[in-house]
């Protein structure tokens, strides 16, 4: 009967509209979830700061002090938090844009090692501070030419050098090295001998705002978005990051990338 199956076929269009119907309001419901959850890590995150730097402030204008020296103190406690918040603003700032389409990669020719090297220097005093030392392994590398958007590789790079000494132990060593996976493939390795991540926070420490036990990382500070940051930058390059760690012993995060033909 002809009615019959119009009205079947009928019936199984509004099914499936229906259905269709359901799963968008599922993917929105979880969308805002998402979205409610990282405004409320974003407030949390800059409350400290925020409370740090009112502190300070406050304690100062009531003019009870009048020791210069820990007026000084004061203020460069402020200053830290100001700055402290500059950071979490910048890492916001950055992964809104790696998580939009915004992100353009600029791809050029560099020298990875090089690259590497700027970074040591830029965190030659933070390592002082700790004794650790900045190094690659026992091979003499000279030029590795890769092909990549270096701004943000370098950044990658930044982060996971940071992380390093953030969380590596006094008079430890932070080691850089490079496997030559294939004729157009590099695998770079930053090796630490800190405090190394539990089995159970591995999977989960790429994400946002995800931090080990707050009052640990709580000293060091940080925003808990430096991982993403790095995973979004390689993962954008169609490439892979990689964490092998023992709790205690240190961690070794390794990333691959292209190599450039001439090198
Ligand atoms: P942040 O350092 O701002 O907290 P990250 O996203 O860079 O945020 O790191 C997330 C967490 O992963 C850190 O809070 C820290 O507990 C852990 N972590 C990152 N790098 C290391 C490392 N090299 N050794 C040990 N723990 C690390």
């Amino acid at each position: 009967n002809p009615i019959t199956t119009d009205m079947q076929t009928l019936m199984s269009e509004v099914n499936k509209f229906a259905t269709d119907k359901k799963i968008e309001i599922e993917s929105l419901k979880v969308r805002e979830e998402y979205r409610r959850e990282f405004i409320g890590n974003v407030a949390h995150e800059l409350k400290t700061p925020l409370f740090t730097v009112q502190g300070y402030i406050s304690t100062l204008i009531d003019g009870e002090i009048e020791d210069e020296k820990i007026i000084e103190k004061y203020l460069k406690r402020a200053e830290n938090g100001v700055e402290r918040l500059i950071e979490i603003v910048a890492d916001l700032d950055m992964i809104t844009k790696l998580e939009s389409s915004e992100l353009k990669l600029d791809v050029t020719r560099f020298d990875i090692v090089e690259a590497f090297k700027d970074v040591f220097d830029m965190f030659e005093l933070k390592a002082e501070e700790k004794d650790i030392a900045l190094m690659f392994d026992k091979e003499n590398y000279r030029k590795i030419f890769v092909k990549a958007d270096k701004e943000k590789i370098s950044r990658a790079i930044v982060n996971l050098v940071e992380n390093s000494i953030k969380y590596g132990k006094p008079k430890g060593t932070t080691e850089v090295s490079f496997v030559h996976l294939t004729d157009n493939k590099l695998m770079v390795r930053v090796t630490d001998d800190g405090l190394g991540i539990d089995k159970k926070h591995i999977n989960r420490i790429f994400e946002r705002f995800y931090r080990i036990e707050s009052s640990r990382s709580r000293e060091v500070g940080g925003s808990g978005l430096g991982l993403s940051i790095v995973k979004h930058i390689i993962e954008a390059h169609d490439e892979h990051i990689y964490l092998e760690s023992k709790l205690g012993s240190g961690s070794e995060f390794s990333f691959t990338i292209q190599k450039s033909a001439m090198s």
